[in-house]
């Protein structure tokens, strides 16, 4: 979930928004406050609607974020390290890493988000219902509730990733004790459920009168294809990659170039004899920083002999840092998630090795090829 903007931490989990989540509320203001606010609390003014939408959007957008957070608290209950939680277009979704540690520690996980709508729901419809309140906060309250326990159903159908299939996959782990065989069933599932919703979505926009709601229903069924089949896609990477560690795959001492050399010395004695894209850079044992040859590609050949491998490199902050012992699993997320799809092995400071994205992606290809063989 990349191109997300920052808005903060809370307990500790950083808090995202996807640029589709700004697009879905305006969206949100507009229908709340030129339509639905009007037709259901007739008699208001113009501006009460739009204050009113506001703070509906506001609100929902608060219990789409309390709703993950109750995933993260509980994820991290379960001894999980949580990256983030970013919202967009369809919702939230919170950022785990690792894996869950047992059936019952994805189901506690699963539930704990609907149960914090649920919450949400009852309490706002309840509110609206039975406190005598000012028609404006009655309106925002009655379509916060209902919309949050709609919300609620819809996550709860049976369609990883959506809560309701991770529920269902942690009941067929624990039946079977086998969570590949559970993915593989729950993301089978998920797929019937997103070709129901397409040929839904096409049929009344066909046939029926409704062709907006048939469009809407067409899209999130694909948008749960493309996310079942992710889910089955990771499970099976993860398959090929067990018991693998940084330290089988790396490139032990690497070849490495120092801070201060020239990059017409670099160029000269190291590219043309090593003919490696990329070299880490070490200072006094330590390593700082990493040289890919694009970087140097880009300085004019005037000025190769006036620049060195410091001001072309980039700094250590910006590479991912493995460790040897570490999983494979797990360095493939780190390199897939920077820009530099390498990663540089480290012990404290000293390099002890080099772990490109080209490497692991050969080595999961020929081990996937191997175990389909077998
Ligand atoms: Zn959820």
């Amino acid at each position: 979930m990349n191109s997300s903007v920052e808005l903060g931490r809370i307990a500790g989990i950083r808090i995202g928004v996807h640029w589709s989540w700004l697009a879905v509320l305006a969206l949100i203001v507009w229908s709340l406050a030129t339509a639905i606010f009007p037709a259901e609390n007739p008699g208001l003014s113009r501006e009460t609607y739009l204050a009113m939408a506001v703070a509906a959007a506001v609100l929902f957008f608060a219990s789409l974020l309390l709703h993950e957070l109750g995933h993260a608290l509980q994820a991290r209950r379960e001894g999980m390290e949580i990256e983030g939680i970013t919202l967009w277009l369809f919702g939230g979704v919170a950022k785990f890493l690792g894996m869950f540690r047992s059936a019952g520690a994805e189901f506690r996980i699963a539930v704990a988000g609907p149960l914090v709508s649920l919450v949400l729901g009852a309490a706002s419809v309840a509110a609206a219902f039975f406190l005598d309140l000012p028609t404006a906060v009655d309106g925002v309250l009655a379509w916060l509730g209902i919309t949050n326990l709609v919300l609620l159903a819809f996550n709860l159908l049976p369609a990883l990733p959506l809560d309701g299939g991770r529920v269902l996959r942690s009941a067929l782990w624990a039946a079977r004790r086998d969570f590949a065989w559970a993915t593989r069933i729950a993301a089978g599932v998920a797929r019937a459920f997103a070709f129901l919703f397409i040929a839904g979505g096409i049929a009344l926009f066909v046939f029926g009168d409704d062709s907006i709601g048939g469009v809407w229903l067409a899209f999130i069924g694909w948008f749960l294809l493309g996310a079942a089949s992710a889910e089955a896609r990771h499970l099976a990477v993860r398959d090929a990659l067990a018991g693998l560690r940084v330290s089988d795959l790396m490139v032990r001492e690497p070849a490495t170039v120092t801070p201060d050399l020239r990059l017409g010395d670099f160029l000269d004695d190291v590219l043309w004899t090593r003919r490696h894209t990329t070299y880490p850079v070490v200072e006094g044992g330590r390593a700082i920083g990493l040289l890919p040859f694009r970087c140097v590609a880009q300085v004019p050949r005037a000025e190769w002999d006036a620049r060195t491998v410091r001001d072309c490199m980039i700094p250590l902050e910006q590479v991912p840092t493995l460790r040897a012992e570490q999983e494979l699993v797990e360095a493939l997320a780190e390199l897939g998630e920077s820009d530099v799809h390498r990663g540089l092995v480290l012990d404290d400071s000293r390099l002890v090795g080099f772990l490109s994205m080209t490497d692991l992606v050969r080595a999961l290809e020929t081990r996937g090829l191997r175990r389909r063989r077998r």
